[in-house]
């Protein structure tokens, strides 16, 4: 699967806000957003008022890049939403909260969602207790999700559970930090979504 493998803290500067892409870091006095809070390149100093589509694309790019999607998968998502029952923005928002990378990263097993994805990949991962190495799987409602795993990595996942003590486990899911066991109690809701999305943006762009 394609990914982007560029500095991540970019395109944090590009949307002029903070994405937590490198999890736990982020909360730290390095986090360059603090000095440079304008666009990367050349040009980026110079402010720009953003026209109507210049504002949905921004805000398409800016979930794509918090949920580490590419546009083809993202497009693959907006037409499963689109043709879903419901409100296609939010129903786009749900599935993209119910991918099992960031499950994961929920569940504070991973301090990021790239670290998350690396623990779906290095097959730490059981569903139903099926071994399920996708990141892009979409989990539902009633899923166990457990961890197995050797001692040596047992430690380090423990580890991170504690950095990320502060990130809440969202209501749609009942987390077991003791036994690394998981359910999935619902579908995510808009409203379990820390982020300031204005999803109804995405979908007037694709609209087009
Ligand atoms: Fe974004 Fe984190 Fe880098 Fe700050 S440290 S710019 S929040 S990825």
């Amino acid at each position: 699967m394609a990914r982007y493998i560029k500095a991540v803290c970019r395109l944090c500067r590009r949307e002029a806000e903070k994405l937590f892409l490198k999890g736990t870091k982020c909360s730290g006095p390095k986090c360059p957003l603090a000095k440079r809070s304008y666009p990367p390149g050349q040009h980026g100093q110079l402010r720009q008022k953003l026209s109507n589509y210049g504002l949905q694309l921004r805000e398409k790019q800016k979930v794509k890049r918090i949920y580490g999607v590419l546009e083809k998968q993202f497009r693959r998502y907006f037409r499963m939403a689109s043709k879903a029952k419901g409100v296609t923005g939010r129903v786009l928002l749900q599935i993209l909260e119910r991918r099992l990378d960031n499950v994961v990263y929920r569940l504070g097993l991973g301090t990021s969602r790239a670290q998350s994805r690396q623990l779906v990949r290095h097959n730490f991962i059981y569903i139903n207790s099926k071994r399920v190495n996708i990141p892009s799987y979409l989990i539902d409602e009633g899923d166990v999700i457990e961890v197995k795993l050797k001692e040596n990595v047992l430690n380090k996942i423990r580890e991170n559970i504690e950095l990320s003590k502060d990130r809440i486990v969202p209501g749609w899911l009942e987390f077991d930090p003791k036994q690394l066991k998981a359910k999935v109690l619902r579908l995510p809701q808009k409203e379990d979504i820390p982020a300031d999305i204005k999803e109804q943006l995405i979908v007037e762009l694709y609209s087009k």
